[in-house]
């Protein structure tokens, strides 16, 4: 990391220096003893954080950047391009460009793909569905049930109706559900999840073209999470593979480089197959500078000003790490892929646990294999607290809360006495996990004797 702040600062001073010497601005001093005591009180305060770097974090959907992205992010942030106009940034805007074009070609969508970074998946999907609005006006958007909870909120925004379509008991959207309502006739756009946000589960895309040939209907792709998988695509032991070769059929397509991209937080990214949708954001203002006939990003963004630093840092770090299958982040991917599976084998074959269903991308749902759902809530919840607050060796998972009746399909030995039931999912996003599937099943299960 020293290593790193070096080159950064190195690179800094030379390009101050190409513009000869300026005068300083006292008023921007800070008085040492201030700053000593500042950083003291600001550090102590970080410490607050759990282990997100380290594998026993497995709970939520986060992990530190990749050095080379904080080197990115770092260097461009001393300068502090804004990308919402080419001249606030033109590098950074042009490195945007590509970075877009190249995820593009890794769906298979055209290469005249418009496209932008956002600050997350929320804006990045709330775009998606704004143009899906200014082209279907009068028509309501689908999603499944385990869709992220953003697209219920941003229909809200939008005054859009939205329509929920079930879930199996595996999580994956009910395709005959999806055509009685599309029977009715008044569903413009359908929302698929590629990679939903609770269990990684991905939806049948493939399977739902012949459905938009015979309705017509916009398709949207919510691929935030699960977006980079689609770099093994043509991998023969990917099961979901040919639902991410789907993708080449979108209308749009969301996926956020904060996520699975190796980014810091502020990165999500989305892209229209049809490039004339960049009418629908026409503006006039008098405030943007025009130096250049080309196509400004403020002029296809819904945000205005956007941190260059976020698109330097992701170019820096697919130049290091390539979207390939073989290298690069699909390596990481892979290793991730494999630890799911690793884990889910091991929680399979162990009495004291149930898995959920099997996982499809890096995401594992499991509980305490008990009789009854109450009992398996107050478990999961119990070993929860019980794994996070040990000070010997603490172990992070996360709960989630799904209707009994879900459980008791899967597993019919369980007996549902509460509508709903917390089991306990990990998120295994990190390479890293891949060495760590055996301690993780361990500690666990050595939490649970404990309790019980
Ligand atoms: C994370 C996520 C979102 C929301 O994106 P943010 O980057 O958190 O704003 C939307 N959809 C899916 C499937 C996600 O996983």
């Amino acid at each position: 990391m020293k290593q790193q702040f070096e080159l950064a600062e190195q690179f800094i001073q030379h390009w101050q220096s190409l513009w000869g010497d300026a005068p300083n601005a006292s008023s921007l001093d800070v008085p040492q003893a201030r700053f000593d005591e500042a950083w003291q009180a600001y550090t102590q305060r970080l410490l607050g954080n759990y282990p997100f770097q380290h594998a026993r974090y497995a709970g939520q959907m986060l992990k530190p950047p990749h050095p080379v992205a904080v080197l990115g992010y770092l260097t461009a942030m001393m300068i502090n391009p804004n990308n919402h106009a080419l001249d606030g940034g033109p590098p950074t805007s042009h490195m945007e460009k590509e970075v877009v074009q190249q995820f593009a070609a890794m769906f298979g969508l055209p290469q005249n793909t418009l496209g932008h970074l956002t600050g997350g998946g929320t804006v990045a999907n709330l775009e998606a569905l704004w143009v899906a609005r200014c082209i279907h006006p009068n028509k309501k958007i689908a999603f499944s049930a385990d869709a992220h909870y953003t697209h219920e909120r941003m229909c809200a925004v939008l005054g859009i109706e939205s329509v929920k379509i079930p879930c199996n008991t595996t999580g994956h959207m009910d395709l005959q559900a999806l055509e009685t309502a599309l029977q009715a006739g008044d569903i413009g756009t359908v929302v698929f999840t590629l990679g939903t946000t609770g269990l990684g589960i991905v939806d049948p895309l493939a399977d739902a073209l012949d459905l938009q040939q015979q309705y017509g209907f916009r398709i949207h792709v919510d691929a935030a999470y699960g977006g980079f998988f689609a770099l093994l695509k043509a991998e023969p032991d990917f099961k979901p593979a040919r639902h991410f070769r789907a993708i080449a059929q979108a209308d749009s397509v969301v996926i956020d480089p904060h996520k699975h991209g190796l980014q810091p937080y502020g990165c999500g990214c989305v892209l229209f197959s049809d490039p004339s949708v960049g009418q629908f954001y026409k503006h006039d203002s008098p405030y943007t500078y025009f130096s250049s006939e080309e196509l400004h990003l403020g002029e296809i963004s819904l945000e205005c000003s956007r941190p260059g630093a976020a698109a330097g840092a992701l170019w820096l770090t697919l130049r290091c790490l390539p979207l390939k299958a073989d290298d690069g982040l699909g390596l990481i991917l892979k290793a991730c892929l494999k630890a799911a599976k690793d884990f889910y084998q091991l929680m399979q074959a162990s009495e004291e646990w149930q898995v959920y269903t099997e996982p499809e991308l890096d995401i594992v749902a499991y509980y305490p294999n008990l009789s009854h759902t109450k009992a398996v809530d107050q478990q999961s919840q119990a070993l929860f607290d019980a794994a996070m607050n040990s000070p010997e060796n603490p172990i992070f998972v996360s709960v989630y809360n799904m209707a009994s009746e879900r459980l008791v399909h899967r597993n019919p030995s369980l007996v549902a006495d509460t509508p709903r039931c917390r089991i306990l999912r990990s998120v295994l996003m990190k390479p890293e996990h891949e060495r760590y599937t055996g301690a993780l099943h361990e500690g666990l299960s050595t939490y649970l004797k404990v309790l019980s």
